[in-house]
């Protein structure tokens, strides 16, 4: 094993936690070293080729994991500079302002978080400048308190435009999404395409954590990215309360690099499997784990993709993700509890259709999915699930991942997808079509490593470093105690910022 590395700080990960903790701290000049399992994502035509990325799956992981019954299965998940950012639709939303509290659903309490609204917001301003969020302050009657947008909402294209005419017309108040998106219609920038949510831009032009943050981050010659950079392992001091070093897997080796401070940042599924594979006679259950919460109390949202389809109208918009419902957010026509949010989705291409299509009736030929999809329009449809200590990241014996996820406030999700079928009814569509991911659904993955005040409940202080070792902060989606139903991005983002403040507070004094 080859040693001798040493750094102040350690980052793992370089997706919405560790790409923006890595920019958030390139200007200190403590000597940083970035780690990141794989490899910049190229610039190529198939970046926007669906058959590329949704029948060859070209940027997604080989990594198998298994569920709860033993069945092995892809996740829904990538590796790579930028991580799921690169990937991701670019809806970055905040938090409701109640999201932060206790709150009652059907099938139980959405816990409080240990900060309140107000304690992230500046956070969020920052978020929203550094990633270039659009947006409509006031628009939107769920938005907690906040001022304008760092720049202005994308228009809605002319039919997208013409069926929020229609929503208003049903009562409803639909709203911009707020989007990252890098300079719309501008030289060089967004050419507001149909192929980005779920696809990497060829122009480097959505606001993800690659091109914001660690492109940047890299200008700073105290900076270091290693690619190709598996962190399998993180080893304490004799104490077990104090991290000495990483050991990495990079070009066939195996490293083991020092540092002050570790920031773990491998998204919900890896930080918890990092932790578990760091057991040691110190901490025998797992690094960081005196609690036993480390991998549990995993959340992913209810998520259901929707489509309204009608044969004798062709769907001519392109860039068609700009519109949110949230008027069942805190509570439905029926129901005193919340339901979720409602938005509309990236246009589907018949690729991706069939791609689902195959696994129910396999041979309907591409034309007539793509003949299907010229004419429906597309939606997500997102409620918020509960953490339960079942519902958790395991190591099986070989060190890969079994994830036990057992979907719950079921019934709400359901009633939100009822109502949107009657929605999109009432707009005139003749069918309305579902499909969801169901209990393999990783892409909104969450709160594995949960923060909170009291070590016997939480892993994670409010700084979200480890309750048991003291140089160990884990920054990504880990630490969400409830899982909202918004999408979950800034908020990670916000966190790290906060936290890269903490840390050079504490950490990086004379
Ligand atoms: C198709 C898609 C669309 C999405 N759309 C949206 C959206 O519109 N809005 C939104 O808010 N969210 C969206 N998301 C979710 C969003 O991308 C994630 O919530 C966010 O990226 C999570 O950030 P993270 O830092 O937790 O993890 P990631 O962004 O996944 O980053 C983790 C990083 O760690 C690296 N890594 C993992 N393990 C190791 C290891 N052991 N050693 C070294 N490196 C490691 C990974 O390669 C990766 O780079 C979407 C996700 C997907 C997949
Ligand atoms: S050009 Fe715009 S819409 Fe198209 S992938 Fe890039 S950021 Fe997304």
């Amino acid at each position: 094993m080859s040693t001798g590395h040493h750094y102040d700080i350690v980052i793992v990960g370089t997706g919405a936690g560790g790409g923006t903790m890595m920019h958030a701290l390139a200007g200190t000049g403590a000597r940083i070293l970035v780690l990141e399992r794989g490899e910049v994502v190229p610039s190529e035509d198939d970046n926007w080729s669906p058959a590329a990325v949704w029948k060859d799956l070209r940027y997604r992981t080989t990594e198998r994991w298994t569920d709860q019954h033993g069945q092995s299965f892809q996740p829904y998940t990538h590796y790579g500079v930028g991580g799921n950012t690169k990937f991701w639709g670019s809806v970055l939303y905040r938090l409701r302002r109640e999201d932060f509290g206790a709150l009652e659903h059907a099938e139980g309490v959405s816990p409080a978080w240990p900060i309140d609204y107000e304690t992230l917001a500046p956070y969020y301003d920052r978020a929203e400048q550094l990633y270039g969020v659009r947006g409509d302050a006031g628009a939107d009657p769920t938005e907690p308190p906040r001022g304008p947008f760092p720049h202005p909402a994308v228009p809605h294209a002319a039919g997208m435009q013409a069926i929020v005419d229609d929503l208003r017309r049903q009562g409803l108040t639909p709203s911009p999404l707020p989007l990252g998106l890098l300079n719309p219609g501008g030289d060089g920038g967004c050419v507001l395409c149909n192929t980005c949510n779920s696809f990497p831009c060829k122009l480097g032009a959505k606001s993800d954590a690659d091109v914001c943050c660690v492109r940047p981050a890299l200008q700073h010659p105290n900076v270091t990215l290693w690619t190709g950079a598996w962190a399998r392992r993180l080893i304490t001091d004799g104490s077990g309360r104090h991290l000495a070093a990483v050991e990495v897997e990079r070009g066939g080796e195996v490293l083991r690099v020092g540092a002050r401070v570790f920031v773990v940042s491998c998204g919900a599924a890896n930080s918890a499997a990092l932790l578990l594979r760091s057991a040691s006679d110190a901490q025998p259950e797992g690094l960081a784990n005196s609690s036993g919460l480390v991998g549990r109390r995993y959340m992913a949202h209810l998520a259901t993709m929707m489509q309204g389809f009608h044969p004798f109208r062709r769907n001519d918009t392109v860039f068609q993700k700009t519109v949110a419902i949230n008027d069942y957010y805190f509570r439905g026509p029926n129901s005193r509890f919340p339901l979720g949010h409602i938005q509309s989705q990236g246009r589907t291409h018949g690729v991706m259709a069939k791609v689902v299509g195959d696994t129910i009736i396999p041979g309907i030929p591409l034309g007539a999915y793509d003949a299907w999809v010229s004419r429906g329009v597309d939606w997500l449809v997102m409620s918020e699930d509960l953490p339960t200590p079942e519902n958790r990241v395991m190591l099986d014996a070989h060190g890969r991942i079994r994830l036990h996820y057992q979907p719950n406030n079921v019934s709400a999700h359901q009633q939100l997808v009822s109502e949107t079928r009657r929605i999109l009814r009432r707009l005139g569509f003749w069918k309305v079509m579902s499909h969801s991911h169901q209990a393999r659904n990783t892409t909104h993955q969450c709160g594995t490593l949960c923060f909170g005040t009291d070590p016997a409940t939480s892993v994670l202080d409010p700084f979200c470093r480890a309750h048991d070792v003291e140089n160990l902060f884990v920054v990504d989606a880990s630490f969400f105690p409830s899982s909202a139903a918004v999408n979950p991005a800034l908020t990670i983002v916000a966190q790290a910022l906060r936290v890269a403040d903490h840390i050079i507070d504490t950490e990086l004094g004379a």
